[in-house]
């Protein structure tokens, strides 16, 4: 028996790290975490401190070992999975960070990326070869906005002194002390060619990047480097990288074209695996690596649902017609929404209707209509808004998809898994595991370094807790649809 049988997966998001440790079969033996701060430095600004994200993901590291009691010599390989686009400049001799880690949400750079949008040359450019639209979210235009505004920098990286990495390039540079990335984190940047799977000189001359502060680019599945002595006293080989939705996708078992998972947080994030084919979406999707393995490219369709759960923190926190999540799931179980459709267009609507100005309704309401309507209707939202963006993919694909594995807080709810099942008419598959990212980012360090063979034994690991098939007659289906739909167009401001 292999002495060896463990992996570690660090988990590395936007509120907090965490490290689990896995075994052959895939249970959890150990996990810790913890959160660090978020900096606001102006409206619209998030930054982290890369040394707070290294000191915290190191600390659960080691935390996670003693919880599990294993021995760093009993881990076979070292998985990393992160919160993406995220940047970080950092000096190649001191690994000082040259300022704070631009996080994918801030928006200091709103106005750089509407100015690429607004030329139809460029936006289109830019979306065939990365599969994204010109968009602060991506890393390129934080990485030029460090240039133009941090003093020395960009004279520091024409020196070669200064290295760019996404944070799992910056977490294996302070393990390994080596400057790599993998496909799916390289493919978030708007610098990396995902047809050519290489950093495009055209782009990196658009946005003024000297290609000597960037990563090799690697598999997300293969020898990433080895963890220097000094931090576990052995050293443990990294073997497996990727995104956060990547992760997920792949800790899913989606490994057919066809297959889709979908996190039900406070937003929903969609992923859909379309084999070796990028497709290119008409209804404002993005294209993107789903990951790799020498050779072999699967790329993904990717779509998000801006307001998901949080439609019942609304509900908790400023209507306060429910005291939590799961009490709103008991009232719904056993009504129906009684006409009542609920459109939380908080922040606008995304794919398929993209309209930034458009905010919430509800329709229907009589004076009949009760408390448990609302409820019920606010929890159909999330399933209505992912049916949209499935159907979207659906069309965009041109191949039906077979099943949709459900993971986050909100895959909870038995209410929502029901009726997404009814509305798409196939099987919603709920893991026992719903640790979905972590468990990807082990899998794939797994196959790495050969503690799996092969796909197929990974497939025999996931278990499914619950599926969900459909129930419900077409009749019933397409009136809830027109209702829905219906209500929408109320939201709609163009
Ligand atoms: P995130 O990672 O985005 O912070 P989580 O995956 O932890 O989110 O999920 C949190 C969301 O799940 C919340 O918005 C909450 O409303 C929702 N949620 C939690 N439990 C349930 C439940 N039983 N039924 C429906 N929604 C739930």
């Amino acid at each position: 028996m292999n002495e060896k049988r463990y992996i570690l997966a660090l988990d590395q998001g936007t509120t907090s790290s965490r490290s689990i440790i896995f075994d052959h079969d895939g249970s959890m033996k150990g996990i810790a975490q913890m959160e660090f701060p978020q900096i606001y430095p102006t409206p619209g600004w998030v930054e982290h401190d890369p040394k707070e994200i290294w000191r915290t993901q190191f600390e659960t590291a080691k935390q996670a070992l003693e919880n599990a009691e294993i021995a760093p010599s009993q881990i076979a390989a070292i998985g990393i999975t992160n919160q993406r686009e995220t940047t970080i400049l950092w000096d190649k001799n001191t690994g000082e960070p040259v300022c704070n880690a631009i996080v994918w949400q801030c928006r200091r750079t709103a106005d750089a990326a509407a100015k690429l949008a607004e030329d139809p040359q460029i936006s289109r450019m830019i979306t065939e070869k990365t599969g994204l639209k010109p968009d602060a979210y991506f890393s390129a235009t934080k990485i030029q906005w460090i240039f133009d505004n941090i003093p020395g920098v960009r004279q520091r990286a024409e020196k070669g002194e200064i290295l760019f990495g996404t944070v799992d390039c910056y977490l294996l540079w302070q393990l390994t002390g080596v400057h790599a990335t993998d496909v799916t984190n390289a493919s978030r940047t708007l610098l990396f060619n995902i047809h050519r799977m290489d950093w495009d000189e055209e782009l990196l001359k658009l946005f003024d990047i000297p290609r000597s502060v960037l990563p090799e680019v690697k598999p997300s599945i293969g020898h990433f480097g080895n963890t220097k002595v000094e931090l576990f006293g052995c050293t443990i080989p990294v073997t497996g990288i990727a995104g956060d939705q990547h992760a997920a996708l792949f800790g899913q078992a989606c490994f057919s074209a066809g297959d889709a998972k979908n996190t039900y947080g406070t937003g929903c994030f969609l992923m859909m695996n379309t084999g070796d084919r990028p497709v290119t979406s008409k209804n404002g999707l993005v294209t993107t690596v789903a990951w790799s393995r020498g050779d072999k490219v699967t790329y993904a369709l990717e779509g998000s649902v801006f307001i998901g759960g949080a439609v019942l923190q609304w509900l908790r926190d400023e209507l306060k017609i429910i005291t939590s999540a799961p009490e709103a799931d008991i009232i719904a179980a056993t009504e129906t929404n009684g006409g009542v459709y609920f459109v939380p267009a908080f922040t606008g609507l995304g794919a398929p209707y993209w309209d930034m100005y458009a905010r919430g309704t509800i329709t229907g309401l009589t004076r009949g209509t009760t408390r448990a309507n609302i409820i019920r209707a606010a929890l159909e939202s999330i399933a209505f808004q992912t049916n949209d963006l499935l159907t979207a993919m659906q069309e965009d694909t041109g191949t039906p998809f077979s099943i949709l594995k459900v993971d986050g807080g909100a895959s909870r709810s038995d209410v929502i898994l029901q009726l997404q099942s009814d509305l798409l008419g196939i099987t919603v598959d709920r893991p026992v595991n719903t640790e979905t990212t972590a468990q990807g980012a082990a899998f794939m360090a797994g196959l790495g370094v050969g503690l799996w063979k092969d796909e197929s034994e990974i497939s025999a690991i996931r278990r499914s807790a619950k599926t969900f098939t459909p129930a419900m007659n077409e009749m019933s289906r397409s009136e809830m649809i027109r209702g829905w739909k219906h209500a929408v167009g109320q939201t709609l401001y163009r």
